[in-house]
């Protein structure tokens, strides 16, 4: 432990927000992540008991305003201005803690299961259960969404001894996890030095355990050793992230787990230039499912948005007429494929493919490696065109929460006095149009960058492909934010 005694360096020109007085106290401190989770936990269940109990208009309902308007608007700010701060606070995990108590030894997330398919697939299923339900417009269905999403949390980590529901499955925290990449904070060590002559590495395995949780040979694959939580214990990453091999924010639910269980307090959560490793060529694995999923969630971004505008009613229409069918679901099942699934995957392959052949390197870079490449330039636009969306709810509804939560009291709603923040469609738009400008000329620049890495001298010649997909995202966009958007929960709209 000779270590311990050894001060640590500070990498320059990181900060970290840890060493921050009052904040970086309360967040290392053993039972700090409660302060978030706790006051997260009851607006939770009282989401869910006016889901159950409460009026079932959208406008006037907690279970509906709340997630719908305020989660998605705040959740965006969070990640671009700070870091993936919902996951950090999420009240699900906290069942999940105390499912781990009775967690079985030895069982890992099934080996096939374990990459972003699922959650690809999750996040399919909700958008998709998202129209066709009216998620929006229904307190009761929302309230039962919160239900499952406790239930699923529990019985997930009751069975397995990793953190499956973070990583491979909730939908929530995959969002969080692709947009965090942008964000201006980042877990890393301080001194590598100690993590090398480190013995337990207790970021990973946790610390007072007898055994390591996973041994580091295995993590890639293979099942755990053994499980022990002691009575004082602090558990290691839950997604089996290992502190010193941190190169990005994919994956970390920002619990800060690994900083209260590094016995070397040798982890911090530090700033960084936001998107920094959007910029770095290694800092992501070259797998068709992380870099699809970063693509397909910049196209969900307009196709959710497309379901708010006048057009989505004519093209159900038309499908409906033109192939005779009768149910909705599949009419939206059809409107989804073709844009979340079949769009993206067949647009980036086109131009991953142009890309090669202009640039004379088919034999130098797969086509995998070269999609891969790309994919982080996607993130910028993807979030540009989801602040542009959630923004819109936001500012067009976030006030209705004081009336609503007058009448969950059983008071009258002052609905006289609060509801926009703002309905100039002026100021509305110039937050929407430079969110997507942004977010366009942020990815143009990683994907310049990533070209002129790539291709060298050839490298504008290999940006075209790339760069028409994101211009075209961005006036898709410009296109459905310029129609009229239903008000979903607001007053404005019922
Ligand atoms: S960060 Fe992990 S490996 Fe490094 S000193 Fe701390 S516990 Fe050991
Ligand atoms: S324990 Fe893992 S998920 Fe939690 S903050 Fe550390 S690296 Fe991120």
């Amino acid at each position: 432990m000779a270590a311990q005694s050894k001060p640590l360096e500070r990498p320059r020109g990181l900060f970290d927000v840890l060493q921050l007085p009052l904040i970086g106290r309360v967040l290392r401190w053993r039972w700090g992540r409660l302060v978030l989770q706790i006051p997260l936990a009851i607006i939770a269940l009282l989401l869910v008991i006016d889901g159950f109990t409460g009026p079932q208009t959208a406008s006037r309902n907690l279970a509906t305003v709340t997630p719908w308007i305020h989660y998605r608007g705040l959740v965006v700010i969070a990640l671009l201005l700070a870091g993936n701060l919902f996951c950090m606070g999420c009240p699900f995990t906290i069942p999940r803690t105390l499912a781990k108590r009775f967690s079985l030894p030895g069982r890992r997330f099934p080996r096939f299961l374990r990459n972003k398919w699922l959650a690809i697939g999750g996040l399919f299923t909700l958008f998709l259960l998202y129209e066709w339900l009216d998620l929006w417009a229904s307190p009761l269905l929302t309230a039962w969404v919160i239900v499952f999403y406790f239930v699923a949390s529990f019985v997930l980590e009751v069975v397995f001894t990793e953190s499956a529901f973070c990583k491979y499955v909730c939908p929530l925290g995959t969002f969080n996890f692709i947009y965090s990449t942008a964000s201006p904070t980042q877990i890393a060590v301080k001194n590598h030095n100690i993590c090398q002559t480190c013995v337990g590495k207790e970021c990973v395995n946790g610390s007072y355990s007898p055994t390591p949780v996973i041994r580091l040979d295995q993590i890639a694959g293979g099942a755990p050793i053994e499980v022990h939580y002691g009575p004082d214990g602090t558990p290691g990453c839950g997604t089996l992230l290992f502190a010193p091999q941190i190169k990005s924010n994919l994956d970390c639910t920002m619990c800060l787990d690994c900083v209260r269980a590094c016995p070397y307090q040798n982890v911090g959560l530090m700033v960084r230039t936001p998107g920094h490793e959007l910029i770095q060529p290694d800092a992501w694995p070259k797998r068709w499912d992380v870099s699809f999923l970063v693509i397909i969630l910049a196209f969900m971004g307009l196709s959710n948005a497309f379901g708010m505008v006048p057009p989505v009613y004519e093209v159900e229409r038309w499908l409906a007429e033109t192939f005779n069918i009768g149910s909705e679901l599949i009419v939206l099942f059809i409107i989804f494929a073709v844009a979340n699934l079949l769009l993206p995957v067949g647009i980036t392959l086109l131009a991953a493919s142009l890309a090669r052949i202009f640039t004379n390197t088919t034999r130098k870079f797969s086509l995998r490696d070269s999609v891969a490449a790309f994919a982080p330039a996607f993130v910028p636009i993807g979030l540009g065109i989801w602040i542009a969306h959630y923004g819109f709810h936001f500012l067009t509804g976030a006030l209705t929460i004081i009336p609503v939560f007058q009448e969950f009291l059983g008071m009258a709603g002052d609905w006289q006095r609060f509801g926009a923040i703002t309905t100039d469609m002026n100021i509305i738009g110039l937050v929407q149009g430079g969110a997507l400008f942004g977010g366009l000329l942020w990815s143009l620049v990683i994907a310049q960058r990533t070209s002129l890495r790539l291709y060298r001298r050839d490298g504008m010649l290999g940006l075209i492909p790339w760069a028409l997909v994101l211009i075209g995202l961005a006036l898709v966009a410009v296109w459905i934010f310029g129609l009229p958007m239903e008000m979903r929960g607001s007053t404005l709209f019922n």
